[in-house]
């Protein structure tokens, strides 16, 4: 399956300069979603995973049916605020100021092994901050799975020699 023919790219979104990767039209494709979660699965063989980690919104799209996949559990991260139990927190920057992600306290058990999904790997910033909250848990982080990685960005550098897998690729 070619799968960047079916990610719709949409030029200056949000902003001037910036060519946005929609993943919509994949999502909406029922053939092309199946084979998109099949194929991150297979790139993932081997490797030990007791929970996935995905952050809101489009880190569900991809860790949540990758997670019944592979029959593992499903641990979201949210905006602060919005988890109902204790939380822990993580702050990543942004193009202009802060954020903060949480996830609940007792997600992760230590020693747990954490695949951690998304759609988009771009600066890296959002997974830093999810694998910040992994380690904060002792959780062991195994590897991250993305539907798309903009290489240019260098997004991988950020994750401390962590497993990067990807399925379609930006230079
Ligand atoms: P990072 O933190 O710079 O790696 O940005 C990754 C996050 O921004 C992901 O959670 C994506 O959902 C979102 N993102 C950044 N650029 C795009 C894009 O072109 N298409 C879709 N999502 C994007």
């Amino acid at each position: 399956m070619n799968f960047k023919e079916k990610i719709r790219v949409i030029p200056d979104y949000p902003q001037p300069g910036i060519r946005f990767k929609d993943i919509t039209t994949l999502l909406k494709d029922g053939a092309a979603y199946q084979a998109a979660i099949d194929q991150l699965k297979e790139q993932l063989k081997g490797k030990e995973i007791d929970v996935i980690v995905g952050p809101e919104a489009r880190g569900f799209v991809v860790g949540a049916p990758l997670a019944y996949a592979l029959g593992v559990g499903f641990v979201p991260v949210r905006k602060k605020g919005k988890l109902p139990s204790e939380t822990i927190e993580a702050n990543y920057s942004l193009e202009y100021g802060k954020d903060s992600l949480a996830m609940h306290k007792d997600a992760i058990q230590p020693g747990q092994k954490v695949l951690i999904a998304d759609d988009l790997l771009a600066t890296g910033g959002t997974i830093s901050a999810t694998l910040d909250l992994v380690k904060q848990l002792q959780g062991v982080p195994v590897a991250a799975a993305f539907l798309i990685e903009l290489n240019y960005l260098e997004g991988r550098k950020k994750l401390d020699g962590l497993d990067v897998v990807s399925l379609v690729q930006y230079d």
